[in-house]
């Protein structure tokens, strides 16, 4: 049975699937990376916003901790919630 999580993070669901998101982060040039506390805030609000779904945005598809993690990268929803 697939298990559908309404606002929880890819870390908080599968550590595995996680791991594959941390590289790719982990390859952002420091110039293009969010700061640790813009990362935080941003990925606070997805968890408040019933867009995210087992860690995912269903406005643009993208897993939200990936999209978060680039500076200039803006949250898609009409409302820019971040
Ligand atoms: S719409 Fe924005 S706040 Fe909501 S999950 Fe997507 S990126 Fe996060």
């Amino acid at each position: 049975m697939n298990v559908i999580c309404k606002r929880c993070l890819l870390k908080e669901m599968s550590e595995a699937s996680y791991q594959n998101i941390a590289e790719l982060i982990s390859l952002i040039p420091a110039d293009k990376k969010a700061e640790d506390s813009l990362y935080k805030n941003r990925l606070e609000i997805c968890k408040g916003c019933d867009c995210l779904t087992n860690g995912m945005c269903s406005k643009c598809g993208c897993f939200v901790e990936l999209r978060a993690a680039y500076s200039h990268n803006r949250c898609p929803h009409e409302n820019k919630l971040w």
